[in-house]
């Protein structure tokens, strides 16, 4: 089993051995960035509590108990009534709990510890999958952990986190961890390609997403193409051309209310072609470059900018991308740093 799923073999193999061993813990959590397939595995793994083929110790991905459970129908609207519950997949036995917003709600939680005292409707145990469960506030989490402490027989909960220290300690003490890493850029750009994406497409999102397959597969790339381009505008205005007014403007442009969405995105794309020349200026090997199918103008950069004019633009851009977290005002925030990059 796993067999499908990208990349993490530890996770694999430490997964696969608890379960031929008839050894799964009553609680897991799946720890690892966003993206990199947590979910799947958790879903891969209550299959093996629900395939109904012949095969102990393997799920088959394809009776109608698998299909079922790796089908989930959440709510698309933001109604917050919607998330106090247990959402089901198409199977019975196999539940989850999503966040509202940013909170994973109590009443969610309550319900989920009723449903993990019924006994299986038709697979052989309950398995519940708790997403971003760092979202839990403290009553949730109190909520979760008497169920933790004498988790009913023949039911498996799953926690999934990208920020697990923001778990209560006592939530991760009762939890044996499975972590998941990046998946291997080679390993993404095949699935992409598979996928349909073209090679150039496929390589440069797989080098974009680092390790998210997630990201790669959702990542719009003539978006990204259209920011890069207005973004290595703001460079080479910068540090080529010395055009402070042009740099002012795109910053006009980047906070004007049409493109608000693309705010974020125009600063972290800023921020990797920077990274890219500073790398190139200090002659990093090409693979270590995000942007190289744009190496030409990205060594022009290079060749004019001193590294640590460069050094010095990386850290202003990660100030403002940290600074975005507790939201800022972003007029301000990118005029400050877009003055900076061109008076630098
Ligand atoms: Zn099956």
């Amino acid at each position: 089993m796993f067999e499908r799923l990208l990349g993490n073999d530890a996770a694999k193999h430490s997964l696969r051995r608890l379960i031929g061993g008839g050894r799964v813990p009553n609680s897991l959590l799946f720890c690892g960035p966003d993206g990199v397939g947590k979910r799947e595995f958790a879903i891969e793994l209550a299959r093996a509590f629900m395939c109904t083929s012949q095969r102990p110790g393997d799920v088959c991905g394809e009776c109608p108990a698998c299909v079922r459970a790796g089908r989930f129908d959440l709510p698309k609207a933001d109604k917050k009534d919607d998330f106090k519950q247990v959402f089901f997949s198409g199977h019975p036995d196999v539940g989850t709990v999503v966040p509202y917003n940013r909170n994973i709600l109590v009443d969610a939680i309550r319900e989920l510890e009723r449903e993990a005292n019924f006994l299986p409707y038709e697979g052989k145990a309950r398995f519940f999958i708790i997403d971003d469960a760092d979202k839990m506030n403290d009553a949730a989490s109190n909520a979760l952990l008497k169920t933790l402490e004498e988790p009913p027989a023949g039911t498996y909960i799953v926690l999934i986190s990208s920020r697990p220290d923001s778990l209560l300690q006592t939530i991760r003490s009762r939890c044996q961890t499975v972590r998941f890493a990046p998946v291997e850029e080679s390993l993404i750009v095949r699935h992409l390609a598979e996928n349909g994406l073209s090679k150039p497409d496929a390589e440069l999102a797989a080098r974009l997403c680092r390790g998210s397959v997630g990201t790669a597969l959702s990542i719009d790339l003539s978006k990204f193409r259209e920011l890069r381009s207005s973004m290595l505008g703001v460079l080479q205005d910068a540090i080529i051309r010395k055009d402070i007014a042009a740099v002012l403007r795109t910053s006009e442009q980047i906070n004007d209310a049409k493109n608000k969405d693309d705010f974020e995105m125009s600063i972290h794309v800023l921020e990797s072609l920077a990274r890219d020349a500073w790398l190139m200026a200090k002659n990093a090997a090409a693979e270590a470059i995000t942007n190289r199918d744009i190496s030409g103008e990205l060594t022009e950069i290079a060749n004019r900018a001193a590294s640590l004019q460069l050094s010095s633009f990386i850290a202003a851009i990660e100030d403002v991308r940290l600074s975005l977290q507790v939201n800022i005002n972003r007029k301000i925030a990118s005029d400050a740093l877009l003055t900076r990059l061109a008076s630098a």
